[in-house]
């Protein structure tokens, strides 16, 4: 079998897709990238369109291919329209895109009933959730073109650290100094004073070291487990840095947290890829810890010193602020607000999964796909029961 049918025949095994109509767009976009890349290995693109938005890089025969999944793109984006919508808006769009991507999700694993359940739930909300409109201004394109480009070469930089054992040595190096600078500074009691103060909680000094310790301990235990992620985040930070200065003319402002968010829209699919998990008493996938808020942390290691230009400290102390607030809007609206309704629901779904299905699953699956817009909308998919 030649090695591009060996790849399609795993894409087809592992997902389910339709064609990426944007496949064009990314080969271009590729091709910026790899001028980019530091060495000469460099995999070759493979666009899709699937539900399970995942990026990654496989090996087949001698040939690397990175699989990229035009659906996360469009997912980044969608997310980033939620996060900047109103309070009331967020946390109702929020919980309206959890039960689209988990009744997407049941639905590949042909649960068609429950996905019934989150589908329904779907598209009442959209009746009612108003969001800022999509892609309607260039900046809004070119942040999603930048976390897009984070998340390719992350993966990317995964696979260059498996081909150059020099560069692989260094970039660990590297991040671990990183950590160590950060956490000298970034974990100090008074840090994580301001930190409290700044959303009104008052904490004494024996609880304000418990928190700095407690934090110290996570963010080395997983320094010593996980320094590639890190390592791969800074490769990836700075290669965000190098694109938007090179072919684009963004202000360096909007990267950081263009960044924070992609993070955290990662974190959040997999998180509600966890609640699924449970929801069907499967194992969780074991997976890499996310650590999203220190991932996001020592970021401003790498920013400081990029070729975008060099920021006074004033700019910096504002950004990082900047940052530390959106992770807690994303806290309270999104997560807390999505896990906290998704468990109140639970009962139904709970329920649901125990009844005998009364109705062929075909038609329920064809309504699934309809409601989620999976396939295109018809009034008869609301009126299936
Ligand atoms: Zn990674």
């Amino acid at each position: 079998m030649k090695t591009k049918d060996k790849l399609a025949q795993y894409i087809a095994t592992t997902r389910r897709t339709k064609p990426a109509p944007l496949a064009t767009y990314y080969e271009q976009l590729f091709d910026l990238l790899r001028c980019l890349s530091p060495g000469d290995a460099f995999p070759r693109l493979h666009t899709t369109y699937s539900v399970q938005r995942r990026c990654e890089v496989i090996s087949l025969d001698d040939e690397v291919f990175l699989v990229y999944d035009q659906y996360l793109g469009q997912t980044i984006n969608t997310l980033n329209r939620v996060f900047f919508a109103s309070p009331q808006n967020t946390a109702e769009a929020a919980l309206m895109y959890a039960c689209k991507y988990l009744a997407e999700n049941l639905r590949v694993r042909q649960r068609d009933r429950l996905a019934l359940f989150f589908a329904r739930g779907y598209h009442s909300l959209r009746e009612r959730v108003h969001l800022p409109p999509t892609s309607a201004n260039q900046l809004q394109t070119t942040l999603v073109m930048l976390q897009e480009v984070y998340v390719i070469s992350h993966e990317i930089f995964h696979y260059l650290c498996k081909c150059d054992d020099k560069m692989r040595t260094s970039s660990l190096r590297r991040a671990v100094i990183a950590f160590e600078a950060c956490a000298s500074g970034g974990l100090k009691p008074e840090a994580v004073q301001s930190h409290a103060e700044r959303y009104g909680t008052s904490m004494n000094s024996d609880d304000l070291r418990q928190t700095a310790d407690t934090d110290f301990e996570q963010w080395r235990t997983y320094m010593d487990r996980y320094s590639e992620e890190v390592a791969s985040d800074f490769h990836a930070a700075e290669s965000v840095c190098d694109f938007a200065a090179r072919y684009t003319n963004i202000d360096f402002r909007y990267i950081p947290p263009a960044l924070v968010l992609v993070y955290r829209h990662l974190r959040f699919l997999r998180l509600l890829d966890e609640f699924l998990a449970d929801l069907l008493k499967e194992p969780r996938r074991s997976c890499v810890p996310d650590a999203s808020e220190m991932r996001a942390h020592l970021l401003r290691w790498v920013l400081e010193d990029t070729p975008i230009g060099d920021p006074s400290a004033a700019i910096w102390d504002d950004l990082y602020g900047e940052m530390q607030e959106m992770h807690a809007r994303y806290n309270e609206l999104i997560e807390a607000n999505v896990f906290h309704t998704l468990s109140s629901w639970m009962p139904t779904p709970r329920k649901i999964e125990n009844e005998a299905p009364s109705t062929p699953t075909e038609k329920l699956g064809r309504a699934v796909d309809h409601l989620t817009g999976w396939l295109p909308w018809t009034e008869d998919a609301a009126a299936t029961e």
